[in-house]
């Protein structure tokens, strides 16, 4: 902004231009531009009489300004000093910075209105104009329920598993017949990839496990007797698996956790191996999934503990009375027609 000064002097020059540059021309233009910038000063007293900031007072005052504004030194004939330098352009405000600004902003806003109306509605935050600061599972668990249902392997979380879909119409998914039925799908890009993990005991990449989970439920939602209570056997087997199945799938209700000494299992995988077929039904492999599960599976147990979401069952005796134990532990947890 100008000061009343510097207004006075821009007006000096100006009328200076205009007529012969005299010294009694300049001296009378010089008072003439003084009487106008005392009576400017007089119109805005309220702005002099504000007391100066804290940190106003400590920056250096332009003392150039201050010895040409007022008071009797503006009679002396001395040439009047000059003009005070332009000061990040006087009183020229650049609005064209301030048109970027807004131009890039009113783009980047549509650019995500547009990118927003791309996703579905059900990966969508509500409200709708609110972005997503995480991803919305596909099914939330008030509309479906899922339990996973973990243990060793030969625990026996399968032949519990279809007791449960027997006598209460539970959906059962088996991440490990999925990965295998994954496997053998003429044309699967990841067929070698899945061969390789089984037999090694390690655990298949979660992407891939969580596309063939996700997909079987939808199909098991879709058919005629649509139903949505699961069990999902032998899922999750790692903490990655079991984040991103509750972001991105559904939340779990709850955790059944069989549990069982090694040398037990051990024993019913021998046997079992005996007609399986089933490629990782040998003492190698075997071997290798017992480290599996201690070093990657319990910790998914452990988180599920913590949470208070587990039920865990001792699956050393006989499958009729590790069942008998289950029933009645469901329905301390999930109700009486659970
Ligand atoms: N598997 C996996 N991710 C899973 C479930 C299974 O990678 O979420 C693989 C893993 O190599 C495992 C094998 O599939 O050792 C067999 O799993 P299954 O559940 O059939 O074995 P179980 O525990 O019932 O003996
Ligand atoms: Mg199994």
């Amino acid at each position: 902004m100008a000061t009343p000064a510097r207004q006075a002097w821009r007006q000096l020059i100006r009328t200076s231009s205009r007529s012969p540059a005299t010294p009694s021309n300049l001296l009378q233009q010089q008072r003439l531009a003084l009487r106008r910038q005392a009576s400017t000063s007089t119109r805005a007293p309220s702005r002099r009489a504000v007391a100066p900031s804290p940190s106003a007072l400590l920056r250096p005052q332009p003392s150039a300004r201050r010895s040409y504004s007022s008071g009797p030194q503006g009679n002396q004939q001395t040439p009047p000093p000059p003009p005070p330098p332009p000061r990040s352009n006087g009183n020229q405000v650049k609005f064209w910075p301030f048109v970027i600004v807004i131009a890039c902003g009113s783009g980047g806003y549509m650019l995500l209105v547009n990118r927003r109306k791309e996703i579905p509605p059900s990966q969508r935050a509500t409200p709708p104009d609110m972005a997503p600061t995480k991803p919305t599972p596909a099914f939330s668990a008030a509309d479906v329920t899922v339990l996973f249902v973990l243990g060793g392997p030969g625990a026996g979380k399968g032949t519990q598993c279809a007791r449960l879909v027997h006598d209460y119409g539970f959906t059962h998914l088996s991440a490990g017949d999925l990965l295998r039925a994954e496997q053998d799908r003429p044309g699967s890009q990841y067929g070698q990839l899945i061969r390789d993990c089984i037999k090694n005991g390690a655990i298949v990449p979660q992407e891939v496990t969580i596309a063939l989970l996700e997909q079987a439920m939808r199909a098991a939602m879709a058919a005629a007797s649509a139903n949505r209570r699961f069990l999902i056997d032998g899922f999750p087997r790692k903490m990655d698996q079991a984040l991103k199945f509750e972001e991105v799938v559904c939340p779990a209700r709850l955790v059944l956790f069989y549990d069982c000494p090694e040398a037990e299992m051990e024993r019913r995988l021998m046997e079992r191996g005996k007609t399986s077929g089933r490629a990782d039904d040998n003492a190698d492999s075997i071997r290798k999934r017992f480290r599996t599960f201690v070093d990657t599976s319990m910790p998914v147990v452990t988180h599920y503990e913590a949470g208070d979401r587990v039920v865990k069952i001792d699956a050393t005796p006989t499958p009729d009375q590790v069942y008998a134990v289950t029933q009645q532990r469901l329905k301390q947890a999930l109700g009486d027609k659970f």
